[in-house]
This record gives C-alpha cells, sequence and structure tokens, in this order.
C-alpha cells in the first residue's frame, strides 16, 4: 500500500514516536493529539477499516486488543477511565484508511460523543 500514511510509517517512511512494536502491531503517538494521551494502535497488514476485519486472524485481533489493554493499563489511564475510538468512514471522520484505533486517556471524557 504505496500510498497508504500508516503503511509508511509502518516502514519508517515517515517518522513517529512509536510506544509499542511486535512482528503484527505498531502503536505510536498521534500528531495532533486529542488528549494528553493519545495513541494510535495499527495492524502492520494493511486494511482499509473495521468492515475489512475479517481479512485479520483472530490471534492478530487479539493481540491487537491486549496491546492496547496492556498500554493503558501501562500508562495508568485505567485508573480514571479512557476511551478507544475506531472512526469508520468520512461521516464518522475517518481520515486514515489504514484501521486505527486511538487510545485517549488523562482527560474527561463527554458522552455521547461529539
Ligand atoms: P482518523 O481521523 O482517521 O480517525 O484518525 C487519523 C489520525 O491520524 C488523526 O488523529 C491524525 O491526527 C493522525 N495523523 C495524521 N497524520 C499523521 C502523521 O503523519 N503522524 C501521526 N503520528 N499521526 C497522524
Ligand atoms: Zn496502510
Amino acid at each position: 500500500m504505496e500510498e497508504c500514511l500508516f503503511c509508511k510509517i509502518i516502514n519508517r517512511e515517515i517518522k513517529s514516536d512509536i510506544v509499542f512494536e511486535s512482528d503484527n502491531i505498531l502503536m505510536f503517538k498521534d500528531i495532533s493529539p486529542e488528549a494528553p494521551v493519545h495513541i494510535l494502535a495499527v495492524p502492520k497488514k494493511h486494511i482499509a477499516s473495521i468492515l475489512e476485519i475479517d481479512k485479520l486472524d483472530c490471534e492478530l485481533i487479539k493481540e491487537l486488543l491486549e496491546a492496547i489493554s496492556s498500554t493503558a493499563q501501562k500508562l495508568e489511564l485505567d485508573k480514571e477511565g479512557f476511551r478507544i475510538v475506531t472512526n469508520t468512514g468520512s461521516g464518522a471522520g475517518q481520515s486514515v484508511n489504514h484501521l486505527h484505533f486511538h487510545i485517549l486517556g488523562k482527560r474527561k471524557f463527554n458522552w455521547p460523543p461529539g
């Protein structure tokens, strides 16, 4: 996926501030944070959105969610609560078509979200 921004970050063609990496997963700080902690968690395999989740195997999905959970706990986001967001489609604000989970923490969150 030559044109994909997050594939370029994964391939180190674009620099990012990496917080976790495994064979299958990368987590890096969002360049334009919406909270004191704002991390993006992505599978290294390119899929456009959660609508293509059937292209990822169960082990990878589990590993991704475990990495999100353990990173949130490592950063002590669990103390006051945190939010995981996956914008899907332009109407929901998805601007990068590579599946990613926003991990937001260290501030108060409203419900319902805007
Ligand atoms: P979306 O809008 O698709 O839900 O989320 C994409 C996120 O990627 C946005 O929060 C945006 O700030 C972040 N982003 C865009 N370009 C870059 C970049 O070059 N580096 C990093 N680290 N984050 C980026
Ligand atoms: Zn990609």
